[in-house]
């Protein structure tokens, strides 16, 4: 039998390293399909959300389509006849005019109404018995799959049940989705869509498991048992490798773990520049399983955890024992050193169903109802992750974090909240953070950057975000991969918000951090470090390669050529200026 053919698929690599494993393609599974009776007022909205569902399954598509263009044409032709089928079948076909029906005059919700159309046409069909029947009905059950998942906002089967040793390939992973995986089980993904500034891509690297997203094609040519390549330094999915390729990825593949061990040595060396200047070096912590690593890595604090953890992938909100429970362990664990806990960062991409579910569109858009203002908006919610942090404080130092702020106004508010709560919980007894944690603001937003001195008078801190900033000042969707090449955190747009918020903390005597994605990129840090910033935030797998470069500088010519980068307008010039300075050019 003749070797099936090697496969070499570029996308985009968003979490370094390389996997070698079994392709597992995520099919849809059995999705829970709630069913339930409407009331007359209530035809109207479900009518609605079927049309928002059906809206987010065809923009799939259409993204799904606008990749397919860049891969070989005859495979593109192939694929784009597939995916203009489905587009027709979300337009105006039967199955979506027999849901809309169905809602309206048997007032059932929009789940139930797809699942009971795709009954009625299945039977219809079954009497032809026609193999081409038969495999349309699967196109027309796959449509109406990616739909119910919109309209529930699930995904697929499980993915902890993967067997061990399984690369996932599928057409697009969630935060939620990334934050189920086992790294025991998978070693890496692929994916059809998604950015690399997104919080999957975050979540990979957290997990330390090699992915590469945005990969045109890669649902097409990959079957569920093939052996893959997963080259997430260099962005290349290679499926069916031949031995010599497989060869030469093994060999980088020890490379990279043998540099990695390297680094670790240097846990217990100080994180100084060589003219003497201390540099703290805290984690990123999406997930608790990250905490054996972020002690390993000899980290000072941690400068982020993304409290959103707590919240995905379940169907209740988590009570404020639960939270603290979850708090104050990482806490102990921290042992005496700083945990800076952001409250609940729910919007855009990462959506938690138990609160998002009644919001709507608006916590899906990047401009919307998310951040702090979600949690403003319900209280009662950021009223019980506040006690849960205050009571954790109470075994350990902390700091509270509020993201997307872009007013003094959310942060005065928040304020009052924090005070009332810890009013609350001192006439209970109940033991809290004593004096009470700093509160620090999360510079993320334009406004917020350009308004730092207002924000650091009533603020105790800064964390610059520059993940989301560099979103906002460019005006590019960090998660959308057809934009991916514009998102450029060297943008001189986004380095003099950085420049002008570390010089407003400097003026008002307030600590600054950064915890974006650029902390733990050793290309960065010079820059970094030139503009004023002495304490950066990352992922614990960065943190090595962070400080052996932290160790290589001296503090007088980062600031001199940082001096000199901020006076270029090219983008360009500045990364040319800025690798030549790191001795790469
Ligand atoms: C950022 O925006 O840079 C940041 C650290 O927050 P997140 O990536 O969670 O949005
Ligand atoms: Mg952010």
């Amino acid at each position: 039998m003749l070797a099936p053919k090697e496969i070499i698929l570029k996308g985009l690599g968003v979490s370094p390293g390389i996997a070698i494993g079994t392709v597992h393609v995520r099919e849809s599974g059995s999705i829970a399909i709630p069913e339930y009776s409407l009331k007359k007022s209530e035809v109207a909205g479900e009518t609605k959300r079927l049309k928002t569902a059906l809206k987010t399954a065809q923009e799939q598509i259409g993204r799904m389509k606008d990749k397919s263009k860049t891969i070989p044409p005859a495979a593109a032709e192939e694929i784009g006849f597939l995916l203009d089928a489905y587009e027709q079948m979300l337009g105006n076909s039967r199955l979506v005019r027999g849901a809309y029906r169905r809602i309206k005059d048997d007032r059932i919700n929009a789940e139930y109404a797809l699942q009971t159309e795709i009954s009625d046409i299945q039977a219809s069909f079954a009497a032809l018995d026609d193999a081409y029947i038969a495999a349309r009905m699967d196109d027309i059950k796959e449509v109406a799959d990616r739909v119910i998942r919109a309209l529930t906002k699930t995904h697929v089967k499980p993915l902890n049940t993967v067997p061990k040793g399984s690369i996932i390939i599928c057409d697009e992973m969630t935060p939620a989705d990334t934050a189920q995986l086992d790294p025991k089980r998978v070693l890496g993904f692929g994916t059809v869509l998604g950015g690399a500034q997104g919080h999957t891509a975050i979540m990979a690297c957290a997990l330390g498991l090699p992915a590469v997203l945005g990969t045109a094609g890669i649902l097409q040519q990959a079957q569920s048992g093939d052996l893959v390549i997963i080259d997430g330094s260099q962005g290349r999915v290679i499926l069916n490798p031949k031995p010599a390729t497989l060869a030469a990825f093994e060999a980088r593949q020890t490379e990279r773990k043998k540099n990695l061990k390297r680094l670790e040595r240097l846990r217990r060396q100080p994180s100084i520049t060589r003219d003497g200047v201390d540099i703290s070096l805290g984690c990123n912590v999406e997930l608790p399983i990250e905490m054996p690593g972020v002690i390993n890595s000899g980290a000072s604090s941690i400068g982020l955890l993304r409290s959103e953890f707590m919240f995905m992938n379940r169907e209740t909100i988590p009570s404020e024992e639960e939270q603290f429970v979850l708090l104050r362990d990482i806490v102990k664990t921290m042992d005496g050193r700083t945990t800076t806990i952001r409250t609940l960062d729910i919007g855009g991409e990462k959506l938690a169903q138990a609160i998002t579910k009644d919001i709507g569109e608006s916590a899906q858009s990047a401009l919307g109802l998310r951040g702090i203002r979600l949690s403003l908006k319900k209280p009662e919610l950021l009223e019980s992750q506040i006690a849960a942090i205050l009571r954790a404080g109470a075994f350990g130092p902390v700091r509270i974090l509020l993201p997307m702020v872009s007013s003094t106004r959310e942060v005065k508010r928040t304020r009052a909240i924090i005070n009332t709560v810890a009013e609350r919980l001192k006439s209970e007894n109940i033991a809290i953070a004593d004096p009470l944690p700093p509160v620090g603001v999360m510079i993320e937003i334009p406004s917020a950057a350009l308004t730092a001195d207002a924000l650091a008078a009533v603020s105790d801190f800064f964390a610059v975000g520059s993940n989301d900033l560099t979103m906002y000042t460019i005006a590019v969707d960090r998660t959308d991969e057809q934009v991916a090449d514009l998102y450029n955190p060297l943008h001189p747009a986004v380095l003099r918000l950085i420049q002008g918020t570390a010089d407003a903390a400097l003026r008002n005597r307030i600590p600054i951090s950064i915890c974006g994605e650029v902390a733990g990129n050793p290309r960065f840090t010079a820059l970094l470090l030139g503009l004023g910033i002495r304490e950066l935030s990352m992922s614990a797998h960065s943190l090595g390669a962070v400080k052996q470069r932290v160790r290589e500088i001296e503090i007088t010519a980062a600031q001199n050529r940082a001096h000199f980068i901020m006076s270029q307008t090219d983008t360009g010039r500045i990364a040319m200026l800025l690798d030549d300075f790191n001795g790469l050019v």
